[in-house]
């Protein structure tokens, strides 16, 4: 039986560690073999290969990402779109319905909306903040409910607990992508979620160096997603897995940095004659910050705003700063500047990207570990 740890802080260094040891390493070395040597397993998913998803690499991480959402399992995968595509395969079949929040990280935006209809499934945006509308667009076929902890880019928060309450009555499937939060801030199967599912690529690896992704959540839900993901062959390389599994070790430490530098940062844009506009959940002028505050343990590194002078000003802002890097994705170790439209929601058409708010103008940056008054001397000059 393993060993259970009370706090965060010690899961990330101690869940899902073999006892004993394997030949005493401290550091769980890296099992780079295609194929283990057969012990007469009975079933075909039990095999030893890597693409079955059950390496030393991969069963070790998956017992440190379950403890880490007190969630029953988890599974890795070779990217977060990997995650997402193969849960909603695996909860879906042809001729089912999804409802699905209407902002929304841009490649599951795409995915949802160009791929799953050709495989003959069908959805309805919902606002996550008006559950009374959700009942309308259920349908016999609606199998289940899919949700961002906090929107990428705008940083908007649904409301979660009405999301669970909903699947659990209407009976559908509760999915919800926890990337922006990090199990650190928010572990949605505390909460009730079926399945949440990440970007590792982002916090949990933390240093900018892998693609990977996670589903946390039902045993029973995650082994279906694991019998899918092992004949799409999304799988996570051991090597990776390894690199993974030592950036989640100070996940605790750099997102709880993160939390507290973005609210700094976020209150001094707030306050600078020049900005119009910042999208932080831990601003108490955020449309959501009660709810923030009730669910969440730290606000997050994430936040998002518009100069006055538009997509010009922006232009010129991102120019003249010098420590972020500008580029997409988020969540590293380096603070990250983007203008979504340009990047990660480049994808959508400008009219649904109008629709629900994201301007060209808006640049969203992922806060990362360095010193805060750095960061904002440097967006303070590149202001002037
Ligand atoms: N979910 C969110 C919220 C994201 O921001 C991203 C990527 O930016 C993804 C999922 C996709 O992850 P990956 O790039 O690891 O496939």
């Amino acid at each position: 039986m393993s060993v259970q740890y009370e706090n965060l802080e010690t899961k990330v260094i101690h869940a899902g560690e073999p006892r004993p040891r394997i030949g005493g390493a401290v550091s769980l070395p890296i099992f780079q073999s295609a194929m283990f040597e057969y012990a007469g397993e009975t079933d075909y998913h039990d095999l030893k290969y890597i693409r079955l998803n059950n390496t030393p690499n991969h069963t070790a991480l998956h017992e440190k990402l379950a403890a880490l959402e007190n969630a029953e399992a988890a599974l890795v995968a070779g990217s977060g779109m990997a995650a997402i595509s193969t849960t909603l395969f695996s909860v879906l079949s042809k001729g089912d319905h999804l409802l699905v929040q209407n902002c929304l990280y841009g490649g599951t935006h795409d995915f949802i909306t160009k791929d799953l209809p050709a495989f003959g499934m069908t959805y309805n945006f919902i606002d996550g903040d008006a559950p009374e509308e959700w009942e309308k667009y259920l349908t016999p076929s609606t199998k289940a409910i899919y949700v961002e902890t906090m929107t990428n880019p705008l940083l908007q928060i649904a409301d979660l607990k009405a999301v669970v309450e909903f699947a659990r009555h209407c009976d559908l499937v509760s999915i919800i992508d926890n990337t922006f939060a990090s199990p650190v801030n928010f572990r949605p199967p505390e909460y009730g979620f079926d399945l949440s599912l990440h970007s590792c690529t982002k916090y949990l690896n933390g240093h900018s160096d892998i693609v990977a992704g996670a589903i946390i959540g039902k045993a029973d839900l995650v082994n279906a997603v694991k019998l899918k993901l092992d004949h799409f062959g999304g799988t996570l390389d051991p090597h990776a897995c390894s690199l993974l599994h030592r950036g989640v070790k100070t996940l605790a430490l750099r997102v709880k940095f993160q939390n507290e530098s973005a609210l700094k940062i976020a209150r001094f844009l707030n306050e600078h004659s020049a900005i119009d506009k910042v999208n932080y959940p831990g601003l108490e002028s955020h449309p959501n910050f009660e709810r923030a505050k009730d669910l969440f343990d730290g606000f997050s590194g994430m936040l998002s705003f518009e100069l006055k002078n538009g997509l010009g000003a922006a232009d010129r802002f991102i120019s003249k700063v010098k420590l972020p890097v500008i580029a997409p994705s988020l969540g590293g170790v380096e603070t990250l500047l983007t203008r979504p439209t340009t990047t990660s929601h480049r994808g959508m058409s400008a009219e649904d990207r109008e629709k629900i708010g994201i301007t060209d103008s808006l640049i969203r940056v992922s806060v990362g570990i360095e010193s805060t008054e750095d960061i904002i001397d440097d967006f303070e000059n590149a202001l002037k």
